[in-house]
């Protein structure tokens, strides 16, 4: 199987679909759930922990350094499995950085970019729920009435930049600004497969086992 990078643009289902993946192929799968890394380093009273703490706060972006450098740490500990991460592809340097690190561990990573319109994003980040003790997201479009989280039934609250229709607006621009250009680094130099996100879950599922099965 081959590594299996989802990226796209908060909203469009890559976690829905990283999910179905850990499902099925729990046994072969090494997730790099950056959430619960995070989470772990933010409650150490340390330099690393203090800034974290005030970066995930402040709702700001976790620097590309830091990321890169869990992603090293991680991939010493992976070995017959496949690699599976879901999160905003970012500056060019983190890609950068994400990429090599595999190509020089002679893996074969896979990059797919789930694509949704605009307006999708604003009606899904708008109905979105999010658990206040383990992060998972709900869609009340799917789920109307679901309040509680069905992994640990702790709440489930409105992230107050979801709820923003300006902040909605900030983040596809940072897409376009960012992540877009270095989507297009990735393609010039490895395989970045497009997938229309407008499909059912299933559908795409499908699309995303045949690519890795490859
Ligand atoms: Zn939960």
């Amino acid at each position: 199987m081959k590594d299996i990078i989802l990226a796209g643009i908060q909203g469009c289902g890559k976690g829905t679909q990283a999910q179905l993946l850990l499902n099925k192929y729990w046994d072969k799968i090494a997730y790099f759930e950056t959430g619960n890394i995070l989470r772990a380093l933010m409650s150490n009273d340390n330099a690393i922990g203090d800034y974290l703490k005030d970066t995930v706060n402040s709702w700001r972006l976790v620097s590309d350094n830091i990321i890169t450098w869990l992603f090293k740490l991680f991939l010493e500990t992976v070995e017959n499995k496949t690699i599976l991460w879901d999160w905003n592809l970012r500056k060019i340097w983190q890609t950068k950085g994400i990429l090599h690190a595999l190509l020089d561990k002679w893996r074969d990573p896979i990059i797919v970019l789930l694509e949704i319109p605009e307006e999708e994003v604003y009606k899904r980040l708008e109905h979105r729920k999010m658990c206040k003790e383990c992060w998972t997201i709900y869609s009340t479009l799917t789920e109307w009435e679901i309040t509680t989280c069905k992994k640990c039934w702790w709440e489930l609250y409105v992230r107050t930049d979801d709820a923003d229709i300006n902040a909605i607006k900030t983040r596809i621009e940072e897409f376009k600004k960012e992540t877009i250009p270095a989507l297009e680094y990735v393609e010039s130099l490895w395989h970045l497969v497009k997938i229309d996100w407008m499909q059912p879950i299933d559908e795409i599922f499908k699309q995303i086992e045949k690519l890795i099965n490859a």
